[in-house]
């Protein structure tokens, strides 16, 4: 299948673009820079243009930022939008979150029905942000699913970055299924939508300095950050990145998954289990937490329960174990000089 793949710098898109050229597609990634394209050519020294190529697009917030990128010879047949802030590094949550994370959705796919008929599927990267309902709290009663859809509202979206993050994968995936709804596309959609992304690093792409936002913990773990007190662990689910990039590569695939979310979660981690897998595994990192170390445990009161089997019976998907997910997330960080 000839696909289009956007932000294939990102985290997530570069173990999408590994497994999408694995499978025998054949990809054009849109990335901000030169740079970031000759960066990720590198790692691919063997491929021909015909099976790698790149399209620069600057800010996905431009709303005609992907006119020319639908357009190819051959033309796309898939279309996997990944691209959106992930970072709380930001002076305005409007310009910065949500204008980049719904535009760039919006544009993409006014662009595909304007002028890319030949494609039939298109994935969205969501998040369990756009699932997660943050007034219920904890809700130990509940069962999150594909049902769910987080209610925030733009008051709510302008209140810290965090929801800032979470109003925009909100919006922006809203968009996507109001679009499909009112302009009846040439195409289906499917949103993929993970909770905290765990998973190495790609060698090539990153610093120490300079991580993903979701692997932050466990280079921070390793690094001592954590000696004296755990940090409380946040929404408490995870997935491996090599999962999410299988869901998002199989959703394109499978016919079946055309217009489905999919909640994609192995279950519950803390950080202390993080910081227990290192210790047991990398006896060199000294400054870790012992037991009597106080937090990163999970909520006395219990919390949400989480339902997975949209992904496993539709995708396939298996979900890798978090020791094997840490295990490997700090061997990637070894290779960029933890
Ligand atoms: P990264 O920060 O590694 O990737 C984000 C990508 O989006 C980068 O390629 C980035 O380019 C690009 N991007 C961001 N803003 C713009 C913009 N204005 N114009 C053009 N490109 C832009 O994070 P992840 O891989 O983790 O995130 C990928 C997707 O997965 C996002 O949609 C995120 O919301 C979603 N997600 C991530 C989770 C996680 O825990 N990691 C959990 C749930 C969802 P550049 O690096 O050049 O700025």
């Amino acid at each position: 299948t000839r696909v289009l793949l956007t932000g294939g710098s990102g985290f997530i898109a570069a173990h999408t673009l590994d497994l999408l050229l694995k499978h025998g597609h054949s990809v054009v990634t849109t990335v901000r820079s030169q740079e970031k394209a000759d960066k990720i050519k590198e790692a691919y020294p063997d491929l021909g243009k015909d099976k790698l190529d790149f399209f620069i697009v600057e800010d996905i917030a431009k709303e005609d930022a992907f006119d020319k990128a639908v357009i190819s010879n051959p033309p796309f047949e898939a279309v996997l939008h990944t691209a959106s802030p992930f970072h709380f590094k930001i002076t305005d949550i409007q310009k910065d979150l949500i204008d980049p994370a719904v535009t760039g959705t919006t544009g993409i796919l006014k662009a595909i029905k304007k002028s890319a008929p030949t494609v039939k599927r298109v994935v969205v990267t969501s998040s369990f942000a756009a699932i997660i309902n943050p007034d219920n709290g904890l809700w130990p009663e509940h069962t999150y699913s594909e049902e769910d859809f987080n209610p925030i509202t733009q008051e709510q979206a302008m209140e810290n970055p965090m929801s800032g993050y979470r109003a925009s994968k909100t919006f922006a995936e809203k968009a996507a299924w109001d679009f499909v709804e009112k302009e009846k596309p040439n195409f289906t959609i499917s949103t993929i939508n993970p909770p905290m992304v765990f998973g190495p690093v790609v060698h090539y792409l990153n610093s120490l300095d300079n991580l993903n936002t979701s692997n932050e913990r466990i280079r921070d773990a390793a690094l001592g950050k954590f000696k004296d007190e755990i940090p409380y662990t946040g929404v408490h689910v995870w997935v491996d990145v090599r999962d999410v990039a299988e869901a998002h590569v199989k959703a394109m695939e499978i016919p079946e998954a055309a217009g489905k979310r999919f909640f994609v979660t192995t279950g519950y981690f803390s950080n202390r289990e993080i910081c227990d897998i290192i210790k047991k595994n990398f006896p060199q990192y000294k400054d870790l937490p012992s037991e009597t170390t106080p937090g990163g445990t999970f909520p006395e009161g219990g919390m949400f329960k989480v339902n997975n089997k949209r992904s496993v019976e539709v995708l396939g998907l298996k979900f890798r174990s978090l020791e094997e997910c840490v295990v490997d997330t700090i061997k990637s960080l070894q290779s960029v000089g933890l």
